[in-house]
């Protein structure tokens, strides 16, 4: 893969704040694209199809890991996430900056297939808080949020394997860190197209 833009791979569990934060630091920052990912889970009230996820059947999704459509995928809580190979490919290659929100295992493929995309781990400040903001959010069942924490406690496990943890206390606060990690990485010498004349 050509990459002229900086690949960032935003992880962390369900209700860290991964999506309220990013928010942020998009709104802030030029000449970044967000990947939107492709899922076979249902749709929340307010998510539009294309605009936070293009919204898949099981058969579509696995006729597309068969063409090879995908950077990365998994299962997570009984359904397919992916990130769509094509437009990432194409951001980068124009030297955007490329974002993909994502859970864990997809991170570590990511981090395997692309050793220079960085890495950021999203974490709540304690479980305790991160099972208050999942009810919080109010939009999952009951059964969907234990799942979820179970599957917290795996992702966070992990942690260590991440070079930036961005630790979510106050939201403004956190977007301050990843924006400054986002500024950073761009600062770097190999990602620098500038020359002194
Ligand atoms: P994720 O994208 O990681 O699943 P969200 O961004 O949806 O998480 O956040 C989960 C819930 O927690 C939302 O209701 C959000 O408003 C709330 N939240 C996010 N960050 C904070 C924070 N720093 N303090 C308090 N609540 C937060
Ligand atoms: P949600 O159902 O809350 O939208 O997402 C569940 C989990 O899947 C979150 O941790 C989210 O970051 C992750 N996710 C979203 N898109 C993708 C993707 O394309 N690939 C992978 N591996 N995980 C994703």
């Amino acid at each position: 893969m050509n990459n002229k833009g900086t690949l960032f791979v935003i992880t962390g569990p369900s209700g860290a704040g991964k999506g309220t934060v990013l928010k942020e630091v998009i709104q802030s920052l030029e000449g970044l694209y967000f990947s939107v990912s492709a899922t076979t889970r249902q749709p929340r009230v307010k998510e539009v199809d294309g605009v936070h996820y293009h919204f898949m059947t099981h058969e579509r999704f696995e006729e597309l890991i068969a063409n090879d459509r995908f950077l990365e995928y998994a299962q997570y809580n009984g359904n397919y996430y992916g990130t769509p190979l094509d437009p990432v490919e194409e951001h980068l290659e124009q030297g955007h900056d490329v974002i993909l929100e994502i859970e864990l295992q997809g991170a570590l493929q990511v981090k395997k297939r692309l050793p220079k995309a960085v890495l950021v781990f999203i974490a709540p400040p304690s479980f305790e808080e991160l099972e208050r903001r999942l009810r919080g959010r109010g939009t999952e069942t009951e059964e969907v949020i234990q799942n979820r924490l179970a599957i917290a406690r795996q992702e966070c496990a992990h942690m260590d394997e991440f070079r930036f943890i961005v630790v979510n206390d106050e939201v403004d606060a956190a977007a301050d860190r990843l924006r400054a990690i986002m500024l950073s990485c761009r600062c770097l010498r190999e990602n620098l197209d500038f020359t002194l004349n």
